[in-house]
C-alpha cells in the first residue's frame, strides 16, 4: 500500500485462522497452521525483490499474531536485526483480537512496536455474539492490558472498529466508547465493512463512516477512517481467506 510516499505491507501470521469473527473470511476454513519466522519474512523480502523497499509493516492479513507468539518474536528480532534488515520497531504494528495475557507478555519484551487491538463492538454482549474470543476477554482487562502497554512501550495504542450500520453504530455504542476511552491516549481506527458470504452485512457506506467519525470526535475521541483497498480482488480487511489449499 503506497501513501506519501511510503509503503506498506500487510502480512499474514498464519494459514487461516481459528479465532472464529464472524465478519471474516479468513477463519471460514478454521486454522491449517501457524507460520514459521523465516516464512513470514519472505512475504517482506519476496515483496522487495519485485517492488521497492518497505517502510512499514503491519501484521494484519490471515490469523491471530497472538496466537503464534513464538514466531512473531522471532521474527521481530530478525527483522529489526542491525545485521540485517535493520527495521525500526516503530515500523512495525501487530494487530490482535485482544490476548490478554499475550498482550502483557508483548509488552514486557520492552519492543516499541505498534499494537492495534480489534475491538469492533463497545459492549461485552454485543463483542461476544460476532467475537467468540470475547468470551474469554472481557473489554475491561483487554483495555487494562493496553494501559499496561502504553505505560511499557510508550506506543498509543490503536482500537479498530469495523463499522457495521445498525450494529455496532448506535448511540449507546458511542456513549459506551465514550466512557471506555475519554481522557486515554488512544486512536480509533474506522475500518468500513467489507462484505463476504458468509456475513449478511452490506458494505458500510462512506456517509455512516463520516457521520460515525464526527460523533465520535464530538465526544472527544480521536477517531480517523481507514482507507480501505483491494476490495476488488476480496483482499480487503476481513476478506483473505485460503482459498488455496480449498
Ligand atoms: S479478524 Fe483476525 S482474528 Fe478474527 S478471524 Fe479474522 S484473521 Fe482471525
Amino acid at each position: 500500500m503506497e501513501y506519501n510516499n511510503r509503503n506498506t505491507i500487510c502480512i499474514s501470521s498464519q494459514v487461516g485462522c481459528k479465532m472464529g469473527c464472524k465478519f471474516c473470511a479468513s477463519t471460514k476454513n478454521g486454522l491449517e497452521r501457524s507460520l514459521s519466522a523465516s516464512e513470514i519474512i519472505e512475504e517482506i523480502y519476496l515483496l522487495e525483490r519485485e517492488n521497492s523497499n518497505i517502510n512499514n509493516i503491519v501484521i494484519m492479513g490471515i490469523g491471530e499474531p497472538l496466537d503464534n507468539f513464538s514466531n512473531i518474536e522471532k521474527f521481530i528480532k530478525i527483522i529489526t536485526d542491525s545485521k540485517g534488515r535493520n527495521l525500526s520497531h516503530r515500523a512495525i504494528t501487530i494487530s490482535t483480537v485482544g490476548l490478554v495475557d499475550k498482550i502483557y507478555e508483548l509488552a514486557d519484551l520492552g519492543y516499541d512496536i505498534n499494537l492495534a487491538v480489534s475491538l469492533h463492538y463497545a459492549f461485552d454482549e454485543k463483542r461476544m455474539i460476532y467475537m467468540p474470543s470475547a468470551k474469554k476477554y472481557k473489554i475491561k482487562e483487554i483495555v487494562k492490558a493496553c494501559d499496561y502497554y502504553l505505560d511499557k512501550t510508550k506506543r498509543r495504542i490503536s482500537y479498530e472498529y469495523v463499522v457495521i450500520d445498525g450494529v455496532n453504530n448506535l448511540e449507546e455504542d458511542i456513549d459506551q466508547l465514550e466512557s471506555l476511552f475519554k481522557g486515554k491516549n488512544i486512536h480509533i481506527n474506522l475500518i468500513p465493512l467489507n462484505p463476504i458470504e458468509e456475513f449478511k452485512h452490506s458494505k458500510t457506506k462512506s456517509n455512516v463512516m463520516e457521520e460515525f467519525q464526527k460523533k465520535l470526535s464530538k465526544k472527544g475521541l480521536n477517531a480517523t477512517i481507514r482507507r480501505s483497498m483491494g476490495s476488488d480482488i476480496d483482499a480487503s480487511c476481513g476478506q483473505l481467506r485460503n482459498n488455496y489449499v480449498r
